[in-house]
């Protein structure tokens, strides 16, 4: 299989356990006045008069994508005028300082980063991972573990009877909804598990349930059939068939601890940054006996309009880059 267009044509028993698939024809009629418009921009006026839209629904988790075939026609590499200058003349920020709170119980050194409190805080335990380098998209292999090593031993100081979600964001630049450009993760520790992650949970132990069969193992195996799976050591990559936004990458292992993932994420990151990728949500949490990381683009960083609207708040994913061809991109 190449494309996502394809996968309505696709038949597996394990595929249909976890997925529905439908497609459908948005048909409309050029008029006059906009065919130089259409073939200016598609270079077709067939494609835009009759365009396939399909549509992937986990049954479980009840994650959605509508892929519509002329929007995933464009190159996934992001093109941008986005100059890195631009972070680099922030050099010298409150961040580069120091000027952060320090957690009651004080911070936390790194090799490569320092803890901070969250100044406004979302949550009682929310601290910040702040790097040494100022730009965030200088990331190297060494520098991810210091940060991810830093966070475990953040957590390692909450009082883990009461703790039942640890959660490690990093939002990366203003598209991702950083507030500093300055590159930092956020550590969350709540006494409450949260919603979403409840959510997959409850997915994952239905399936159990339904099918005597591991939810995460198998959706690897559904991945790694289609060809859209890479495995780094113990870590499993998958290019998400639901991805909530632009290039959704799904990750996981059953490591005891999670530092272990690192080298899995960098692989991801590096490759997306490769690409173009700039602005991106990553976070890291734990269901069950698996470390999840799930990593996502945000879009062009120049572009005023945001990529999340109504359909993605209340009903389903609106997605242009289609699985096959980003796992094609990575090396
Ligand atoms: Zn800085």
């Amino acid at each position: 299989m190449k494309k996502i267009i394809e996968l309505p044509n696709y038949k597996s028993s394990l595929f249909s356990r976890i997925y529905s698939v439908s497609s459908c024809e948005g048909k409309l009629r050029l008029t006059e006045e906009i065919k130089k418009y259409v073939v200016d921009k598609f270079g077709s006026l067939d494609m835009v008069e009759k365009q396939t839209i399909v549509s992937v629904k986990n049954k479980f988790t009840k994650e959605q994508t509508l892929y519509n075939e002329l929007r995933s026609k464009r190159p996934i590499e992001v093109k941008t005028n986005f100059k890195i200058s631009e972070i680099e003349n922030t050099k010298g920020c409150a961040f580069c300082l120091n000027k952060t709170p320090a957690d009651e119980f004080g911070r936390i050194s790194g090799k490569y980063c320092i803890t901070a409190s969250n100044l406004t805080k979302y949550e009682c335990n929310h601290g910040l991972i702040i790097f040494k380098e100022h730009n965030p998209l200088k990331i190297k292999l060494e520098y991810l573990e210091d940060y991810l090593e830093t966070a475990k031993r953040w957590f390692d100081n909450m009082d883990n009877k009461k703790i039942k979600t640890k959660l490690l964001l990093w939002n990366c630049l203003w598209r991702g909804a950083a507030s500093i450009i300055h590159g930092h993760m956020q550590v969350v520790a709540s006494k409450t598990k949260y919603g979403k992650i409840e959510l997959l949970e409850n997915a994952k132990n239905n399936y159990n349930r339904k099918y005597k069969s591991d939810y995460f193992s198998d959706l690897y195996k559904i991945h790694n059939n289609l060809g859209l799976s890479k495995k780094i050591k113990n870590t499993k990559i998958l290019f998400y068939l639901t991805p909530i936004k632009e290039k959704e990458i799904f990750i996981f292992s059953k490591t005891k601890n999670f530092v272990k993932i690192s080298e899995g994420i960098y692989y991801v990151l590096k490759n997306l940054i490769k690409i173009g990728v700039v602005s991106f949500n990553l976070v890291l949490f734990k269901i069950g006996d698996y470390y999840i990381s799930r990593i996502l683009d945000r879009g062009n960083i120049l572009n005023r309009n945001c990529d999340i609207g109504g359909m993605e708040l209340y009903a389903a994913s609106v997605v242009s880059s289609d699985p096959f061809k980003l796992i094609r991109l990575f090396r």
